[in-house]
């Protein structure tokens, strides 16, 4: 197995200090592993300086020894292998399934980390970038907090240990009834308290209509 240098390829601190497509581009920019200070200027990122500014306190933190003893416990607990593909012989990056403002790299919780090959990191990154985007598309007719609905609701739908959804926006309420495949005005009617949806009601609504959960 060969342990790379460097493992997010994305800095938070570019997801938090930047905005929009800007935002985007210059994350894209920084992403070449092992090697962020030798980026290409972006020259159609106007976010790319405060971006590679930040970047490189993240990239030092990920030199920081506590990082680098976290990053083998994952790969460790892998068993070296990646654990989207089950590639034992390509290079490993430890990837964050998603970041915390204000945490370290080695902050995060096993579940929030694993070990994946180079080639199927890049493709998660990327895909993390797309969904990034697509939210930030001022033509996009469904809004965050609509897709934040949608996510809650599946995983209720399906982890089986979520009872209640907090809902605070009609925006959710649209997410969480796509999630369920019934109308909004169900959502509604499983709310007790105006602002928490009943699971169990939802999926009771589900079997009654499609026969399954
Ligand atoms: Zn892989």
């Amino acid at each position: 197995m060969h342990a790379a240098d460097e493992d997010a390829k994305v800095s938070p601190a570019t997801v938090e200090t930047g905005s929009g497509l800007g935002s985007l581009a210059s994350t894209v920019a920084g992403d070449n592993g092992s090697k962020p200070s030798s980026s290409p200027t972006p020259s159609h990122s106007f976010g790319a300086h405060m971006a590679r500014k930040s970047s490189k306190s993240y990239f030092e933190k990920l030199r920081d020894p506590r990082w680098q003893r976290r990053r083998l416990e994952v790969m460790q607990a892998a068993g070296f292998e990646c654990e989207f593909c089950g590639d034992k012989d390509k290079t490993f990056n430890v990837h964050h399934k998603y970041y915390e403002r204000g945490a370290d790299p080695w902050d995060y919780p096993d579940a929030a980390l694993e070990c994946l090959c180079e080639q199927c990191h890049e493709s998660k990154e990327l895909q993390r970038l797309d969904l990034l985007k697509e939210l930030s598309d001022p033509e996009c007719a469904v809004s965050t907090l609509c897709v934040l609905g949608y996510l809650r609701g599946m995983r209720a739908r399906y982890s089986g240990h979520d009872l209640w959804i907090a809902v605070s926006d009609e925006e959710e309420v649209a997410g969480i009834a796509a999630a369920f495949h019934v109308f909004p005005s169900a959502v509604h009617r499983a709310m007790s308290d105006g602002n928490h949806v009943e699971v169990n009601y939802l999926k009771r609504l589900r079997l009654d209509v499609m026969g399954k959960v």
